[in-house]
């Protein structure tokens, strides 16, 4: 923030959400001490918010800001779409290190020496709109504000659903079935690649795998399979529609967001729920082209990296049997993957019968 003040740079981020600023009338954005949402009637206010820490969540020096913005508004919306939520708006508070690391990467120019802090906000917001935008969600508020040494980042989420008909974790019954919306591993699968290239002494890839695409690793080349699964990490698109139609669907008992992996997330519903526990299926897990051949070709285990990778930001559920058909109609694609049960434990059936955990930030 050497080069520039706080105010320009609010200015900056509020002018790319100039146009999308008012979320129908009485609605007050940024500019004032608060921002200013009319009540309506019937509905249920939904807040979510989560912190992104530089080398905790995210390197600086891989990320592009595009893509850290993209996904610090998606993971965020991805909170609303678990309880079955429509998002409504958006809250950023930004804690931007006086001088970025002397590699950080930026589309367009790959990784450079330095970026001046306000085209590294100007394309963040240009991410954080991309995703937002997607869903109709503006940008309302926020702090900006100079960090000693890291690059911290906050965004709060408001969202609203019918009073009372919000999906918790707490709902799952024994003889549920447990489903997922789409594909689990990718984003695991990225997160590895990643860190992989960034542990290499030249900041490129180079870990192990066959022969033929090893001096192309080594070169931080990633063939387009494994550029899909990063890009999964980076880019995931939160199922917000998926979320308000299994709400509307009716037989959904429980839900959330996929972030941890289904081995900690389930747990999660299972110890909100008091019910006991869920047989899973490994075989009928929903696992991509992508992951599969990148898994074979790296000789990584897919089912681990499906059930604890964590980050795909799919929805987990639990659904009455008899209602199964209906929740399958309402987003198009489900698949069962267990069922809850009254024995306690989790029982991964058709692996290799690891007791799999979830990923874990502690
Ligand atoms: P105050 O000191 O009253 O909190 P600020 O000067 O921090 O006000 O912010 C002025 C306006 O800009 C407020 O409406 C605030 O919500 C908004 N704002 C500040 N930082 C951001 C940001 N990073 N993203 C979006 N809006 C922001
Ligand atoms: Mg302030």
């Amino acid at each position: 923030m050497s080069n520039i003040g706080e105010f320009d740079l609010i200015e900056r981020i509020s002018a790319q959400f100039r146009d999308n600023q008012a979320n129908g009338a009485g609605t007050l954005g940024i500019g004032d001490d608060c921002a200013v949402l009319p009540q309506r009637e019937g509905l249920d206010t939904l807040v979510t918010t989560d912190l992104l820490i530089e080398e905790r969540h995210f390197l600086l020096s891989d990320i592009s800001p595009w893509q850290l913005g993209w996904k610090s508004a998606a993971v965020n919306i991805s909170d609303i779409a678990a309880m079955g939520g429509r998002p409504e708006a958006t809250f950023l508070s930004i804690a931007l290190p006086k001088k970025f690391p002397s590699k950080v990467h930026s589309s367009g120019a790959g990784t450079t020496d330095s970026v001046p802090v306000a085209d590294w906000v100007d394309e963040f917001i240009g991410g954080f709109k991309a995703l937002s935008g997607r869903f109709g969600v503006p940008l309302l508020g926020g702090d900006t504000s100079a960090s000693p040494d890291k690059l911290f980042i906050n965004v709060t989420v408001l969202g609203s659903c019918p009073h009372g008909a919000a999906i918790l974790r707490s709902g799952a019954k024994a003889g549920d079935l447990v489903c997922v919306t789409g594909p689990l591993g990718d984003a695991g699968a990225g997160l590895k690649l990643i860190l992989d290239r960034a542990a290499s002494p030249d900041g490129s890839d180079a870990s192990g795998g066959q022969a033929s695409c090893h001096s192309e690793r080594s070169r931080g080349i990633f063939s387009l399979q494994e550029q899909t699964l990063i890009r999964r990490h980076y880019e995931p698109v939160p199922r917000v529609a998926e979320g308000i139609a299994l709400r509307e669907c009716g037989g959904v008992h429980a839900m959330m967001d996929i972030s941890d992996g289904i081995a900690s997330d389930l747990r999660h519903i299972l110890k909100a729920s008091g019910v006991l526990g869920a047989d899973i299926d490994l075989k009928s897990l929903p696992l991509s082209d992508e992951l599969r051949a990148v898994c074979g070709e790296r000789g990584l285990d897919p089912y681990e990296l499906a059930v604890s990778g964590g980050e795909d930001y799919e929805l987990l559920l639990t659904v009455a049997p008899e209602a199964l058909e209906k929740a399958r109609q309402a987003v198009g694609s489900l698949s069962v993957i267990g069922r809850i049960t009254s024995e306690p434990g989790i029982r991964w059936e058709g692996g290799s019968h690891k007791d799999y955990q979830g990923f874990t930030h502690f």
